[in-house]
């Protein structure tokens, strides 16, 4: 497979994911979004998911000018500083979904930052709220459901709060 034919699995993962959620996802609760990169998924899930309050967390934005949420709604800094500033502000338990892709290069910067956001990430989900990933999660409370959306094994990964 060619890195072309990787990034468009990726992307094609990512996109029929969010799909998913849309209509799996609970009528109420909030939507974050962990990574506002260039806007792409933040502006697909506005587009599934309009009247939903989307909050996103990004320490560096630089997203395509017309993919910035509204004031209130972007968390400017490190996620492992902003979202529990968000948790302690809104409490546990409010998030019907969350998508994570702040991913890098490095295999091993990855798993770190997975095996320190999960427990953050655990927190504002709301009991059957779903997270999608771009990486595996350590979240003892949730389900590991991703075998149930169709997306192929190891690409995309999906919990859902018990
Ligand atoms: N989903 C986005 C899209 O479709 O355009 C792409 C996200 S991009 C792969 C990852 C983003 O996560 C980058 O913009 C990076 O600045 C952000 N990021 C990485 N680590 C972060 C951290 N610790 N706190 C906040 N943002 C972070």
């Amino acid at each position: 497979m060619t890195r072309l034919d990787s990034a468009i699995r990726r992307l094609t993962a990512q996109r029929d994911l969010l799909n998913w959620a849309a209509r799996h996802m609970a009528p109420t609760g909030l939507v974050l979004e962990v990574g506002l990169g260039n806007g792409r998924t933040y502006d697909h899930l506005r587009d599934l998911m309009p009247g939903r309050s989307i909050y996103v967390f990004e320490r560096s934005p630089a997203a395509h000018p017309d993919c910035y949420p509204p004031d209130g709604y972007l968390l400017v800094g490190d996620v492992f500083e902003t979202l529990p500033a968000f948790t302690a502000r809104f409490g546990q338990g409010t998030a019907a979904l969350i998508h994570v892709d702040i991913g890098t290069g490095d295999d091993e910067a990855n798993r770190q930052i997975a095996r320190r956001l999960s427990p953050l990430l655990e927190r504002p989900l709301q009991p059957g709220g779903l997270l999608i990933g771009d990486r595996p999660f350590n979240m003892p409370s949730c389900r590991d459901i991703s075998a149930k959306t169709g997306v192929p094994e190891g690409r995309y990964y999906v919990y859902c709060r018990e």
